[in-house]
């Protein structure tokens, strides 16, 4: 049996950046993909993700996107490619909306740079936008994308520079931590290791029966759409926005790289699903749903639909992340239920796992993202969901 100090089962978003951060350290590693590597069946599938620092969800996570700001560059450096664009991010919602309220926390705790502007100053200055009157915005400078599918490809590339080895077609089907190793069973044969790391996404449920009351996965659909006032919505004049509106929380992106205004919805249209079995195709119910907001909110990018994506959320209760030991296996880290808002903290991710995997500990603070808070009942501040780009 070939033996590693570490596998990662999962080669995708967060995979891809703790193999690379494993290898880095001068870990013997291996990591395992179900399918091609990369893949576009993953969750970094529709080209880009937004990333923020005043961050609605809870301002602990602050400190971990400054690190994953620091991280990006670094690996842009290493990939000699611009992963990370900086466009300015718009917040946007009624005053008292948990968007608001929660982003503009962020930026009291940590002083981060920021301006609350009126939804007709928005609408001024960023033509793209049509916000009604009752809305407001928290437009923060450090606002942006990543280019998703390209961050991955760095990841993977970095690592095997740095002397990973990488299986793709090859799927983990069970593991057995018993005695302070782990074996590893796949569809192709065995393997043992100090450390399994586990960062399967939506697969997390399928494949752990342990995990399947913490991660949940849910079918989203992306739509691309032809602006009608292509200058509006260009990289420089249309920052990414994240917009809790009564129809829902929708989230969005200027045209870079592909054709088209890029517009999604938190929970889509509500589908929980088992990933092995989510409808890839894109209906018209998909497209109604995209195209109400752009009617409402973007009308000069409501010209012809473009390009439609199936992509899945794995959700865990509270919408927090899970970056912990698994609760049956000291050696075994789960990295799962990153909820829809996890891409941006891919880098710091992986740093947090590998430390847990190879010391037992990590300087960042992680109670946020320990399992035990979702089996302690009667939730907090903390387990309460709010859920954005
Ligand atoms: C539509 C959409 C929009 C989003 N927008 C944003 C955004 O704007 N900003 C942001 O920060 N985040 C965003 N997110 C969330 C972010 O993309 C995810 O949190 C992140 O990509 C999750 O990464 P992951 O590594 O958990 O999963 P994945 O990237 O899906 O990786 C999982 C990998 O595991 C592999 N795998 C699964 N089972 C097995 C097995 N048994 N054996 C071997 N391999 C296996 C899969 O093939 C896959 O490659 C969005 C997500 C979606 C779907």
């Amino acid at each position: 049996m070939k033996s590693y100090d570490a596998i990662v089962a999962g080669a995708g978003s967060m995979g891809s950046a703790a193999l690379y951060e494993f290898a880095r350290r001068g870990r013997r590693v291996l990591a395992l993909d179900q399918f091609d590597v990369p893949n576009a069946l993953g969750a970094s599938v529709g080209v880009t993700r937004i990333i923020r620092l005043a961050y609605s969800e809870h301002p602990k996570y602050v400190p971990l996107l400054v690190r994953s700001y620091e991280l990006w560059r670094a690996l842009e450096a290493t990939a000699r490619e611009q992963l990370l664009f900086v466009t300015g991010g718009i917040d946007a919602g009624l005053e008292t909306s948990e968007t608001i309220q929660g982003s503009l926390r962020s930026c009291d705790e940590h002083r981060l740079v920021h301006e609350v502007i009126s939804a007709a100053d928005v609408n001024r200055k960023f033509p793209g936008y049509r916000l009604p009157p009752e809305m407001v915005a928290v437009y923060q400078p450090d606002g942006g994308f990543l280019m998703s599918e390209r961050c991955v490809a760095a990841h993977l590339n970095a690592a095997l520079a740095s002397g990973a080895e990488i299986h793709g077609r090859e799927r983990l089907l069970d593991w057995d931590a018993s005695g302070g190793t782990v074996r590893v069973t796949t569809d192709r044969g065995r393997y043992e290791a100090g450390a399994l790391v586990l960062t399967i996404g939506p697969w997390t449920p399928g494949v752990d029966s342990e995990l399947r009351r913490y991660v949940v996965a849910e079918r989203q659909v992306l739509l691309w759409a032809q602006p009608r006032r292509p200058e509006y919505f260009e990289v420089g004049r249309f920052p990414v926005f994240n917009m809790e509106a009564p129809e829902g929380r929708f989230y969005g992106f200027p045209v870079h790289s592909v054709p088209g205004f890029k517009i999604g919805k938190y929970h889509h249209r509500r589908e929980s699903v088992e990933a092995d079995a989510v409808d890839r195709t894109c209906h018209a119910e998909d497209e109604a749903v995209l195209r109400e907001g752009i009617q409402r909110y973007f009308p000069d990018a409501d010209g012809p639909t473009l390009a439609m994506k199936v992509c899945m959320f794995s959700n865990s209760p509270d919408e927090h992340f899970i970056i912990d030991r698994h609760p049956a296996a000291e050696n075994v880290i789960v990295a799962a239920g990153f909820s829809g808002h996890g891409f941006k903290f891919c880098g710091v991710v992986g740093e947090i796992a590998v430390d847990l995997a190879t010391e037992g500990g990590t300087r960042w603070d992680v109670e946020l993202f320990r399992m035990r808070r979702l089996t302690i009942s009667g939730g907090s501040e903390r387990t309460r969901p709010t859920r954005h780009p």
